[in-house]
């Protein structure tokens, strides 16, 4: 029988792997698909400073590797309308940077080859179709029928996992109808100076609000439309606007479009009445990616989950899973916070953004709201 057994090879189940080697646990990780699968998309191209010393304690060095492959971006701007109302830029130590920005990918290749180094196995192609558990162990039964046997399983099968699913836990939470067109182009967008782009009511959107983030080999820009519908739209004709919104942009140079919505979904519990799985990264939440919570807060869940594990007493797992499910909720209702904002739906809210667009330009507190709420509270306010 095996110690413990991660379903999914994303960046949480990488990142749980990893954390069970770092308590000597023998560790399995099942993933479903073949190792060199695509996975399109940047993603979650922000990783806090918080993760990187999570990994940092988990495997010394990871989180400073991610770091130097990232970008930091020093400046934030805010535009409203076309114009320029705000500009912050951080000064700060460059060994102590606040976050890192990169592909999500390229932090899955540093995981998986930090997990070979431990000594974590992880066995590609095999899909998880169904899981049992007793007081004393857990099964897996995998796509050809067989049946894997492991003391601990930390469930990191993603959004639609299959072990939430079939432990009979429900998400419960809610969808926001607003959707977003996203797409990722490849490239320094000739030579713009990398800096965090919040721009309200962009004209060029047709008044919609559009943020713009650079990363270590190209940029992303997100554009808030108004249900789903019109966010598949917009994703489906990113080569005609992004060299509106992004100047010095070629229609050559998108390399990925999508649409999203916002969900703020949260698993019932986040592990079974035996105490034998925890869930942990978006198998036990949904989160927009506003905030950049979803993949570090499942990193942070991974962390907890084999630390758990470690302990192997009951109260440390359900401890942990009581702590994880709140950590959830806050992010939930920071995202809440972010969205309430983006969508400014009451007239008053309308008023205040706009009261504070004509006073940022000279009260600096008035332009730091609007720079900062499309993201919700600072991460360091929220357990995250
Ligand atoms: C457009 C977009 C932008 C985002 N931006 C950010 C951001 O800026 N910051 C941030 O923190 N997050 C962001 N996110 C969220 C981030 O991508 C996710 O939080 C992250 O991928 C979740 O990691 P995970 O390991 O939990 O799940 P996943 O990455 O989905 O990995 C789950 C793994 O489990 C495997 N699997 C599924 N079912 C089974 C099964 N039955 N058996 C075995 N294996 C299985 C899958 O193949 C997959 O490899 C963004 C997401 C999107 C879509």
């Amino acid at each position: 029988m095996s110690e413990v057994t991660v379903v999914g090879a994303g960046p949480v189940g990488l990142a749980a792997a990893l954390a069970a080697r770092h308590h000597r646990l023998p560790v399995t990780v099942l993933e479903a698909h073949p190792e060199h699968r695509p996975r399109p998309g940047s993603r979650a191209i922000f990783v806090h400073r918080a993760t990187l010393d999570l990994l940092d304690a988990i495997d010394p060095g990871l989180g400073r590797t991610i770091a130097h492959e990232g970008l930091v971006w020093r400046t934030r701007r805010t535009l409203w309308r076309g114009r320029p109302v705000h500009t912050r830029t951080y000064h700060g130590p460059a060994d102590r940077i606040p976050f890192t920005s990169l592909p999500q990918t390229v932090v899955e290749d540093l995981l998986r080859t930090a997990c070979h180094r431990a000594g974590a196995e992880i066995c590609w192609d095999q899909p998880v179709t169904d899981i049992r558990t007793t007081p004393r162990a857990a099964e897996l039964i995998t796509a050809g029928g067989y049946c894997h046997r492991t003391r601990y399983v930390i469930a990191a099968d993603g959004a639609r996992s299959t072990l939430r699913t079939r432990l009979g836990i429900p998400l419960k939470g809610t969808t926001a109808p607003t959707g977003f067109a996203v797409a990722d182009l490849t490239g320094e967008a000739g030579g713009l100076t990398p800096a965090r782009v919040f721009h309200y009511r962009h004209p060029a959107a047709g008044g919609r609000n559009v943020l713009l983030v650079p990363f270590a080999g190209g940029w992303r820009v997100d554009v808030q439309c108004r249900d789903g519908q019109e966010a598949a739209t917009w994703a489906a004709t990113a080569a005609r606007w992004l060299p509106d919104l992004l100047p010095g942009a070629r229609p050559d140079d998108l390399s990925w479009s999508s649409a999203y919505r916002f969900h703020q979904k949260v698993a019932a519990r986040f592990t079974d009445p035996h105490h034998r799985v925890l869930l942990a990264g978006e198998a036990a939440h949904l989160l927009p990616p506003f905030g950049a919570r979803g993949m570090n807060s499942g990193i942070a869940d991974a962390v907890a989950a084999a630390r758990a594990i470690a302990e192997a007493t009951p109260q440390a797992l359900a401890g942990c899973a009581r702590a994880r499910r709140a950590a959830a909720h806050a992010n939930v209702r920071a995202a809440a916070s972010a969205l309430a904002h983006l969508q400014a739906a009451r007239p008053l809210r309308r008023t205040t953004q706009h009261a504070a667009a004509l006073l940022a330009p000279r009260v600096a507190r008035a332009g730091r709201w609007l720079d900062r709420a499309p993201f919700g509270p600072p991460l360091h306010t929220v357990h995250y």
